[in-house]
Parts: C-alpha cells; structure tokens; sequence
C-alpha cells in the first residue's frame, strides 16, 4: 500500500498562495457575506494579502479576532480624518541615494522590495511609492558607494517592505558586498516573515547568517501572542542557533493588542521562544487607519501596568518616530 508523500512545503510557495480575495477570506474563515462590499473597497486601496500559515491562526468566524484585524479591509480605511496622511513619516525627505533611508547617525536602512507576505492594513509604507525605490544593480552599487564612503555607518538595516521576501541567493549577495565594507560591523534584518511564514527560515538563511562575519540582528514584527506558534518558535530557535539575536518591535493598535494583560502575555511568550521585546510604537498617523490609534495618555497608561507585572527587560520601550528627529523619540512614563 502506498500512502501519498507530503512534501513540506516551501516558503516560496506558500508566498504565491496568499489569499488575495475577499471572497476566499470569507469562504475560508466562515465569516458574514455583509462585510464582503467594504472589503472590496479597502481593498482597491491597499491590497489585502494574507499568508496561509497567518490565516490558521486565525478563529473562525470571529470578526473580532486580533489576528483578522490586521489584515481584513475594513470600510474605515476609506474615512478622511485629518492628520491622517500619506507619508507620515516624511521618509521621502530622508531618500540620498535610491533604495537607501539615512536619518539616524551609525545606521542605514535599505528597502531591498517593496513586497511583503503580508499587508498589515495599519501600515505606515501602505502609500510608499516602492516603484520608484526598485533595487537593481545600478542601485546596489550607489548603495554600496555611500555606505563606503562614509565611516560613521556601522550598521545596516534591511528593510521593505520585507526583506525575507528576497531569495537567499541574493541575500547572499548582498551580504557578501557589504562584508567588504571593513567599518561595518552589525547587519539588521526587519522583516516579518518569522512570524507570518516562519517556513521561510530555511537551513540555507540561517547558515548564511551564521557565516558572515557581521554581527546579526533580526527584529521580528509581532503584536499578539495568538501569532506565536510553534511553528514560530523553531524559526525563532534555528535563528538563535545561527547566532542571530532576534528582537520583537509591535505597534499598539485598538482592537489588537491594547490592553494590558495582552501586552503581558506578549512578552511573556516573546521571551519563552527566545525573543526580547525591543519598541512598541504608537501608532503612526497613516491615511486609512485611524481606527486603530491609541491615544497617547492610554498608551502609558498600559505602560505603566506592564512595569507593575513585568521584569524590566520584558517592558518594550513605548516609541513613536517624529518627522526630522534623529533617533525614535521615546515617550516616557511618568512615575509617582
Ligand atoms: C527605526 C529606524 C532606524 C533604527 O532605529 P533604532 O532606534 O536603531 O532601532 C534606522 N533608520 C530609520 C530610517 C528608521 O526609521
Ligand atoms: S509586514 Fe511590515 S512593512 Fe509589510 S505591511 Fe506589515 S507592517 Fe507593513
């Protein structure tokens, strides 16, 4: 008798798969045919994209769902609230040499792709015009060029959209180049692809990881336990094994993860896997997500609940990035 062989199933194709449909999300998820117009509308604005091993983690049929909210379009995006803007950040002010953002002294953020496995719908790079920052190699070489021309850089951050997104073989490359550059010392990855397709930690990235001589960093996007399963976890420990530090940032959203006891149980299961947390930003004013915001005075109301329950290095450092400023500006807890 021959049972069927299941192969595993790669990164790449759980990558082409994503659920890109409303009606597909709705079939999928059990959810009411009544949210399906919205959907489409939001949608037209920024595409909905969801991986499949997100999807699972999903309860069905429950609008409500922390992990749903991110990604489902909702008719709120569509509102005009003032303040609410495209390009929140001005990061297209911050653009010296295509594909490259240098706002912060020491360090340099590359947008290796626009493309991500996953489109969070509070997104702040949801109007980034990705287009015009296309990596190609006449790009790389003038990325290269300034990174070596100026001593003061010694830390690279690979950003995106999500960097993961790339093949290994060229993150292999890209490696190799900067390797080169003797006053660099720490290469950092951003990406969310160990949590939203942890397949794509795959034996052939980590061992690239561990070999180069650059000091490694991962920060890993995550804002509720409910998105840290096992198979998380071995993406996180094979990244640990590679000598990888691996760091979490969250952003505080309504709905989500804002309260407390969520924050908690975050960093509580951030750190079982082997993971610290690093920022929890407040929400950035981006156009079509002004129903996430949290305010300010709640937001350090909740930081101050998690400094009564948690060690200190469980306590994310509550941050928000202001336009012209050289570092995040961190908002502080008042203490009494
Ligand atoms: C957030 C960010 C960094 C990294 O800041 P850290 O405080 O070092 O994490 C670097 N460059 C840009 C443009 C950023 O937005
Ligand atoms: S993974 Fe990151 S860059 Fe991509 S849509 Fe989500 S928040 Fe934005």
């Amino acid at each position: 008798m021959h049972s069927p062989i299941q192969l595993p199933e790669t990164w790449q194709t759980l990558l082409s798969q994503t659920i890109e449909s409303p009606e597909a999300l709705i079939r999928y998820l059990q959810l009411p045919e009544t949210i399906l117009q919205d959907a489409h509308r939001a949608s037209a604005e920024f595409t909905m994209r969801i991986p499949r091993p997100w999807l699972d983690r999903i309860e069905k049929g429950n609008l409500d769902d922390p992990l749903l909210r991110q990604v489902l379009p909702l008719g709120e995006e569509l509102n005009e609230v003032a303040g609410f803007t495209q390009d929140p950040l001005e990061e297209l002010h911050s653009n010296p040499v295509d594909g490259l953002i240098h706002k912060y002294k020491g360090r340099v953020l590359i947008i290796l792709t626009g493309a991500c496995a996953i489109n969070c719908r509070y997104c702040f790079r949801r109007h980034f015009p990705y287009a015009e920052n296309r990596l190609g190699p006449a790009q790389w070489q003038n990325i290269i060029d300034y990174i070596s021309a100026d001593k003061s850089i010694t830390e690279v951050i690979f950003s995106g959209g999500d960097p993961l997104v790339s093949s290994d073989a060229r993150i292999k490359q890209l490696i190799a180049d900067l390797e080169q550059i003797p006053h660099l010392t720490r290469l950092r990855i951003h990406s969310r692809l160990p949590v939203v397709l942890p397949q794509r930690v795959t034996a052939s990235l980590t061992s690239i990881l561990q070999q180069t001589r650059l000091n490694v960093v991962t920060v890993i996007h995550s804002n509720h336990p409910q998105e840290l399963d096992d198979q998380v976890a071995t993406a996180i420990h094979h990244l640990r094994q590679a000598n990888v530090t691996v760091l979490n940032q969250a952003v505080l959203l309504r709905g989500v993860n804002d309260s407390s006891d969520i924050l908690a149980a975050l960093s509580e299961k951030l750190f079982n896997i082997g993971v610290l947390p690093y920022y929890l930003f407040t929400f950035d004013p981006v156009k079509g997500a002004a129903h996430f915001d949290v305010p300010d005075t709640e937001a350090k109301q909740l930081m101050r609940q998690l400094q009564d329950r948690l060690p200190g290095y469980l306590v994310p450092r509550l941050a928000r990035e202001i336009p012209g400023r050289g570092a995040k500006t961190l908002l502080f807890i008042d203490q009494d």
